[in-house]
C-alpha cells in the first residue's frame, strides 16, 4: 500500500459524497469552531437547527461575548453537555478580548482556549486555516484502527496517540482539513461503528481489518461501566388563575448548572422533611415557602427517564393545580410558555412540562 494513493482516493471519494452541511459553506473559522463545539456527543441532523439558530443570534465572536450567558444557554437547550456551552461563550469573551475578535491561526493559541480540546484545535486549525493538523474524533478513530487493524483498546491514551502519529504522516500538507473531514466523513457514512459498507469503501484495498475479516471486532473498546440509575419525584405546579409553572434555577455549579428545571427531589436521598410525596402530599412549609396558598386537584403522570452520561434519572412527576397568595422567591419562579421558550430549560423538564401542557390543556 502507498499511503498518498489511499489519501488520494479517500479525497476523491470525500469530493462526490459529501453532505452539504452549514458549517461547510463557510470558512469563517468562528462558524466552524460553534459546528465543531456542537458536534462534540451530537448527531449531525440534530446539530443543524441549533447551528443554524446560533449563527443567526450570534453571527459573529464578539455578539456572543457580549451576550448574556443564560441567553447562550437558552439556545443551547436540548443539546446537552452545557459546559461546551459555557466554555464557548467564555472562549469568544476571551477572544474578543485578547484577539480583536478575531479566532487565532495558532494551534496553542487557540488550544489554550476554554472547552478546547485536540480534536477541536485540529479540527478548526485545518478546515478554517489550512493548517496541517490531524482531528481526530470517534469517528476517525474508528476508521483508522480498522484501516490499520490496530487491536489495541482504542480508548486508552496511548492507542489514540499512536493513532494520531498515523494520521499526521497521511495528511496532505496543502488540504488538511479537507482531509480530515474526508476521514471523518467515511466514519459517519460507510465505515459505521455497527455495519460498515465495505463493498462500497474508497479504502478498502488498503484496509487490513477488511483484509483479514475482522471489521466486527475492531475496534476493540474496554466496555464502559452501566450508568446509576436514581429514583426522583418532580413536581408541576400549575397556578389555578393563569396557568403558569412553577419552575427554579439550578445554581451556578454541577449538573446542569443554571439550567431552569421542574422542583424535584431524590427518592433514594430523601430531604428530611421531603418537600413533596410521590402521592402528591405536599409538605406545607414547602408550600409557604413557594407562595402557595391552597392546592386543588392533583394527578401522577408516567415516569419520564433521562439519560447522561454517568448517570440515569428516573424521574416520576406529580401534577397538582395550585392557588397562589404570593410571588415565589428566588431562585423559583411561575414560568408561562413564552417565558419558557426564552430559558435554558433543561431538556427533560421541557418534555415534561410539554407533555403537561397537551394533558391538561393549559
Ligand atoms: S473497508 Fe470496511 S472496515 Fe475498512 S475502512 Fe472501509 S468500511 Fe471501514
Amino acid at each position: 500500500m502507498h499511503d498518498g494513493d489511499m489519501t488520494t482516493a479517500l479525497m476523491e471519494w470525500y469530493a462526490r459524497a459529501r453532505r452539504d452541511l452549514p458549517w461547510r459553506r463557510t470558512h469563517d473559522p468562528y462558524a466552524i469552531w460553534v459546528s465543531e463545539t456542537m458536534l462534540q456527543q451530537t448527531r449531525v441532523d440534530t446539530a443543524i437547527p441549533y447551528f443554524l439558530r446560533f449563527m443567526e443570534r450570534f453571527p459573529h465572536i464578539r455578539s456572543l461575548a457580549h451576550a448574556h450567558e443564560d441567553d447562550v444557554l437558552a439556545l443551547w437547550a436540548g443539546l446537552g453537555y452545557y459546559a461546551r456551552a459555557r466554555a464557548l461563550h467564555r472562549a469568544a469573551q476571551y477572544v474578543s478580548a485578547q484577539h480583536q475578535g478575531v479566532v487565532p491561526a495558532d494551534y496553542a493559541q487557540f488550544a489554550a482556549l476554554p472547552g478546547v480540546g485536540a480534536y477541536t484545535a485540529g479540527a478548526v486549525m485545518s478546515i478554517a486555516y489550512g493548517l496541517p493538523y490531524a482531528a481526530i474524533d470517534a469517528n476517525v478513530l474508528r476508521v483508522c484502527a480498522r484501516i490499520h487493524a490496530i487491536e489495541d483498546d482504542i480508548t486508552r491514551t496511548k492507542t489514540k496517540q499512536y493513532i494520531a502519529q498515523l494520521q499526521r504522516a497521511l495528511l496532505p500538507p496543502h488540504d488538511a482539513g479537507t482531509f480530515n473531514q474526508a476521514m471523518m466523513e467515511l466514519g459517519a457514512l460507510i465505515c459505521t461503528a455497527r455495519s460498515p459498507q465495505c463493498g462500497a469503501c474508497p479504502v478498502r484495498s488498503y484496509c487490513r481489518a477488511h483484509a483479514h475479516g475482522r471489521t466486527g471486532d475492531i475496534p476493540y473498546k474496554k466496555a464502559k461501566k452501566n450508568p446509576r440509575s436514581e429514583r426522583r419525584c418532580a413536581i408541576v405546579c400549575i397556578r389555578e388563575d393563569d396557568g403558569r409553572i412553577l419552575m427554579r434555577q439550578r445554581g451556578a455549579s454541577g449538573l446542569l448548572s443554571r439550567m431552569w428545571e421542574l422542583p424535584h427531589v431524590s427518592l433514594e436521598h430523601e430531604e428530611e422533611p421531603m418537600p413533596w410525596s410521590i402521592d402528591g402530599a405536599i409538605n406545607p412549609q414547602w408550600q409557604e415557602h413557594v407562595g402557595i396558598a391552597r392546592l386543588t386537584h392533583g394527578t401522577a403522570l408516567a415516569m419520564f427517564v433521562h439519560r447522561f452520561t454517568h448517570r440515569i434519572w428516573q424521574m416520576d412527576v406529580v401534577v397538582r393545580h395550585a392557588v397562589v397568595h404570593r410571588d415565589a422567591p428566588s431562585p423559583y419562579a411561575w414560568v408561562d410558555e413564552q417565558q419558557r421558550a426564552s430559558l435554558a430549560v433543561a431538556a427533560l423538564f421541557d418534555r415534561i412540562v410539554a407533555s403537561v401542557r397537551a394533558d391538561h390543556r393549559v
